[in-house]
Order: C-alpha cells, then sequence, then structure tokens
C-alpha cells in the first residue's frame, strides 16, 4: 500500500506533489511527507501524522521551493504511526531522500549491520534501511545506479522506492514487487504507485517491472538492472480522465461509485468477443479452475462459483487469496487458475498466481487496472471497464466482477446472448435502487444503525449478504454476520432476542420457501426483519423494493451498498477513508 509521487520537470514541484498525493490518498493515510530539493541544492523535508490535509495545515507543503522532489502517504507495516516514522527518510550525509512502498523483509539483520558500520537511524521502520544502504553502497560503487543495483540484491521482500539525489537532482525511480508508473508530460516526468495521481498533467505513462530503473531529470532513462544495460520502453496511452478520478460535487467518491454503477456495468459487459472466446475456451478445456481473490473479490468469486455450477454443472471452487499456499497441491497443468482483483496489484493473490504458473497452471485474470501486475503476468485477462476506484470499500468494481462472472458462466453454457438479457435487466435495476437512495438512508438511519447486525440469504443471496457484511464492517464500523439462513439453528438463533435487526435476502427463486421459514425463526425470538425482496411478504417488518428479474441476487447488490454508505455517514465516518484499511492491498 502506501502512495508514492515524485516530480521532476520546470515546475514547482510542492502543489503538484501535494494535488497528487491527495489523489493517492486511498492507498494509505496515516502520516505523509514531502522532501524537495531547493534552489541552494538542499534537500527540504517536512512531514507529519495525520491525513493530508491535517498535515499540511501544520507543515504547510507548499511552502518547500524547488521543481524536483517527492511525496509519500503511509500505510504503516513496521513501525508505530509516529512523525519520526513518516516517509521520506533522509540519509546520514543528507544527501538523499528515500519513499518507499513495500515492505524490506530482511530490514532487521540490514539494519544491524549499518548500525555497526556508523549508520544513525531516526525511525523504527524497514523503509530507513533503504536509505543507508545506499549511502553505505555509494561507497564503493561507480555511481547510483551501481549502488541501488547492489541494494537490490541485499535487500528482500517488496521494495519499490523513489530517491532524491541531492548531488545530481535526479529521481531515482526502482521498482521491486510494488506498482511503479513513470508519467511522461510536457517538459515533466511523474513517478507513481497509480496512474490516476498524474492524470490531471498527463495520460502518457510507462509501466516499470521489476528491477528496472527509471531516471529523472530533464529526459527519462531507463535501465534494467538485472541485464545492466538502459533498455527503450513503450508509451501507453491511458483512456481514463482525470474527471473520472475527481468526486464532481458528490459528498464521497463511495457514493460517486455507487451512481456510476449502472453505467459501468454495462462497460462490463461490452467485453471483446474474441478475448471472451479465448477464456471460454481456456475453461472449457481445463480439467479444474479455481477462482482466486481477497476481500470483496472473494466475495465475486463465491457468487461466480455458484452461478457456474448451476449453469454449466462444474466446480469452480473459490479460494481465498491469503489461503492459497494450503490449497497449492491442486495446481498442475491442466488447472487453471481465474485470479480477480480490482488493482490488479493485491499481493497475496499474485503470489498463489506466480505459484500456480511454476507448477505449469495458466492463470486468466479479471482486473479493473490496465498494465497491472496480475493483468501482465497472466496468460489472458478481461478487464472490468470500471474506471479508476477510488473510495477504499470496492463497489462499482465488485458489481462489474459480479457481471463479467456470470456473463462468462452464461458464454461457457453456450447462452452468451441470454446472460446479456438477463444481466441488462439487473442494469435496469441498479437505476431504480439508486433512486431509492433516500428511502435507504431513512430505513438505515431507524432500523440498522444498531451495534449488531444480521444478514441472511441462501444460495446466490448469501455470498450478496457477505458482502453486505463486510461493507457494513468495513466502513460503518458495525458488527455485522452474514449466514447461509438454514446455519440459524446450528448457531446463531442463540444471539436472536427482541428487537435484534436482521436484513433477510429474499430473492423470487428456490430459495424463498426455505428463506421464509429461517425469518419466521427470527420473528419468533423477537428479532426484526428487514426485508430485500421482489415481493412484499406480511413477515417483513421493513421492506426495500427491487423488481422481477431472473438473477435477482444479483441485483439486490446495490441496495446493501448504499446501507453500509448511509450507516457509515450517520455514524459520523469518512466511508472513503475506512480506518486502518486501505487499497490496492500489496503486502502479504
Ligand atoms: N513498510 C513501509 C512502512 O511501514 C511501507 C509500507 C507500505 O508500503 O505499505 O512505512
Amino acid at each position: 500500500m502506501c502512495g508514492i509521487i515524485g516530480y521532476s520537470g520546470t515546475r514547482q514541484a510542492s502543489p503538484i506533489l501535494l494535488a497528487s498525493l491527495k489523489r493517492l490518498e486511498y492507498r494509505g493515510y496515516d502520516s505523509c511527507g514531502m522532501a524537495l530539493l531547493n534552489g541552494n541544492k538542499v534537500i527540504d523535508v517536512k512531514k507529519g501524522t495525520g491525513r493530508i490535509e491535517e498535515v499540511n495545515g501544520k507543515v504547510d507543503f507548499l511552502s518547500l521551493s524547488g521543481k524536483v522532489g517527492i511525496a509519500h502517504t503511509r500505510w504503516a507495516t513496521h513501525g508505530n504511526v509516529t512523525m519520526e516514522n513518516a516517509h521520506p527518510f533522509t540519509s546520514c550525509d543528507q544527501k538523499y531522500a528515500l519513499i518507499h512502498n513495500g515492505i524490506l523483509e530482511n530490514y532487521v539483520e540490514l539494519k544491524k549491520q549499518l548500525i555497526e558500520k556508523g549508520h544513525h537511524f531516526n525511525s523504527t521502520t524497514d523503509t530507513e534501511v533503504l536509505v543507508h544502504l545506499i549511502e553505505e553502497n555509494m561507497k564503493q560503487a561507480k555511481d547510483l545506479i551501481d549502488a541501488i543495483k547492489k541494494t537490490s540484491e541485499q535487500a528482500e521482500g517488496a521494495f519499490t522506492f523513489l530517491l532524491l539525489s541531492q548531488d545530481s537532482g535526479e529521481i531515482y525511480c526502482f521498482r521491486k514487487d510494488s506498482p511503479l508508473i513513470i508519467g511522461v508530460g510536457n517538459n515533466e516526468f511523474f513517478a507513481s504507485s497509480d496512474i490516476t495521481s498524474f492524470l490531471e498533467y498527463t495520460n502518457k505513462a510507462i509501466i516499470l517491472e521489476n528491477y528496472e530503473l527509471a531516471i529523472l531529470n530533464d529526459e527519462c532513462k531507463i535501465y534494467d538492472l538485472v541485464a545492466e544495460k538502459e533498455i527503450e520502453k513503450d508509451i501507453s496511452i491511458i483512456e481514463w480522465t482525470a474527471e473520472q478520478a475527481t468526486k464532481t460535487g458528490y459528498p464521497h467518491f463511495m457514493l460517486k461509485e455507487i451512481v456510476e454503477e449502472v453505467e459501468v456495468s454495462k462497460h462490463a459487459l461490452d467485453q471483446d468477443p474474441i478475448k471472451l472466446a479465448g477464456i471460454v475456451k481456456l475453461l472449457h478445456q481445463a480439467k479444474n479452475v479455481y477462482f482466486l481473490g481477497s476481500g470483496t473479490s472473494y466475495r465475486a468469486c463465491l457468487i461466480a462459483s455458484i452461478y457456474f455450477a448451476k449453469f454449466t454443472h462444474r466446480n469452480f471452487m473459490p479460494i481465498l487469496g491469503s489461503e492459497f499456499k494450503t490449497y497449492q497441491n491442486l495446481f498442475d497443468n491442466e488447472t487453471v487458475l481465474f485470479a480477480i482483483s480490482q488493482s490488479g496489484e493485491t499481493a497475496d493473490v499474485l503470489e498463489g498466481i506466480r505459484i500456480a504458473k511454476s507448477k505449469g497452471s495458466k492463470v486468466i485474470s479479471l482486473v479493473n487496472v490496465m498494465g497491472s501486475t496480475i493483468m501482465r503476468e497472466s496468460d489472458q485477462y478481461l478487464t472490468l471497464n470500471a474506471g479508476p476506484e477510488i473510495a477504499v470499500a470496492s463497489t462499482k468494481a465488485f458489481t462489474s466482477q459480479v457481471i463479467i462472472l456470470v456473463l462468462l458462466a452464461f458464454a461457457l453454457n453456450n447462452q452468451l446472448s441470454e446472460g446479456k438479457d438477463q444481466l441488462n435487466e439487473v442494469i435496469d435495476q441498479f437505476e431504480i435502487i439508486i433512486k431509492q437512495s433516500d428511502f435507504i438512508k431513512e430505513l438505515s438511519k431507524k432500523v440498522l444503525n444498531k451495534q449488531n447486525l444480521f444478514l441472511i440469504g441462501r444460495g446466490v443471496a448469501f455470498p450478496v449478504a457477505m458482502e453486505g457484511e463486510l461493507k457494513i464492517k468495513e466502513i460503518a464500523y458495525i458488527h455485522a454476520d452474514a449466514l447461509a439462513g438454514g446455519e440459524l439453528k446450528h448457531h446463531t438463533l442463540a444471539l436472536i432476542e427482541p428487537g435484534i435487526s436482521c436484513i433477510a435476502l429474499v430473492p423470487n427463486d428456490e430459495t424463498k420457501d426455505d428463506m421464509i421459514n429461517n425469518i419466521m425463526q427470527i420473528k419468533a425470538r423477537g428479532g426484526i426483519i428487514t426485508g430485500i425482496s421482489s415481493e412484499k411478504l406480511d413477515i417483513f417488518d421493513h421492506y426495500i423494493s427491487l423488481g422481477k428479474v431472473a438473477l435477482e441476487p444479483i441485483a439486490m447488490i446495490p441496495i446493501l451498498q448504499l446501507i453500509a454508505y448511509h450507516l457509515s455517514v450517520l455514524r459520523g465516518n469518512d466511508p472513503d477513508f475506512p480506518r486502518n484499511l486501505a487499497k490496492s492491498v500489496t503486502v502479504l
């Protein structure tokens, strides 16, 4: 996680870095900092703890002057959230300032060696080791490229970093296992974890691979540190617009992104038929297919796996990204791994992909970010076409994932056009549901704003309820528990007492009668039911309606997202920046 941004050009760097930093804030927001090379060729550093606006209010980043600089917004992995642990870090001689995204796994032993050599540390982070190691390696190296190469051989883990050099006024941008993209503007360059942070200034980007080093000053040179030579890389034109990454009048990105689901889902359906056919062929041929995803993407895997079982009579088992290793023996050259990740950078999913590939398995991926690592390391991929998703809680990317996976289930069953028709009906429902946002807000205020919430569903509605549970916990900080309706009697009924609030997902399908029984069991113990259904049943105490469609559980998704959103706002939280979390989970 963490967001890194560097600027080298003809303009004052601090306003550009500050604006970019705010766009990277979704990646981490416990502290932030900036380093600029000033007119006297001295590196000035300012940093502090808290959100970017808050820190800026204290330190005034714009008072930093210079046309080259780096900035960082942190999601702490090693070392508490303190001012000392905020990036950038400087070397003992103050010649270098460094910001980092990743985890330096062998930092304890490297730090010990560096302390023995006389280096003085100011923080308890893993990151600070990198800047001292480069400083130390410079003593023997012929130049900074050489010192960084040596450092990259000594360091272990994920260590993508930007190093500002006081001597040369250059930024050294090195990538290892966390994303790094160079933005190519008019007489200016950017280096960042995420394209959207510099999209306002340029849509031309160079995506760095592991062990590549870009050096930015008035030009951009790229070196392959393994091959030890300068290389030429293609410049990609990014289709996203800067406007897509702004709130455009909405109070929060999350609400904007829920509203966008109508449009975005249509784009998701609009997949390249040749690519789709290639993936269908691979799925047909595979002896076994496993889905892999984390968090919300894992819920999409669960939903997909049910639809594949229903439509194609095949078992595509979903695996949690972080649990991949437990199942690694299932992978061989007749197996396909189907990886789902919004960012395309999710570390535990990426790790699974690499293991599966080493065993000869083919990898298909579904990502939102073009050029992301997961996309590039897959044999075949589809993109969500959802545009940038900024809110930490995934909404439009999740619905797009579900839409595409269900479409594939239809396609594998030779029913592509029927699938499109049914999914278009779902999208029409999204539009109607989003218009009920104020009603859902009222209900959230009066009925659902409790310390505990239960969600029940059966069949596909069960993982849909699980996604609702995840969202409510993630942004409203309410303890929520989703379960299959039939499980109640095995344990959770013990928690139902008068006044307990329960959301019941009752699609008009084969699960309906059993769901009615489960609802009665809750009501018999005084529980209060908010029913989500296309039919207003007498047993509901409160009711959120949607139209009758074949894929009704999918149409329910935005209702749960809106409940989570409104609960979050009602409780005074910022739904875009849930505490302790960050988007694009690039750590294991
Ligand atoms: N390990 C570094 C720190 O804790 C960077 C964390 C990250 O990139 O997520 O500051």
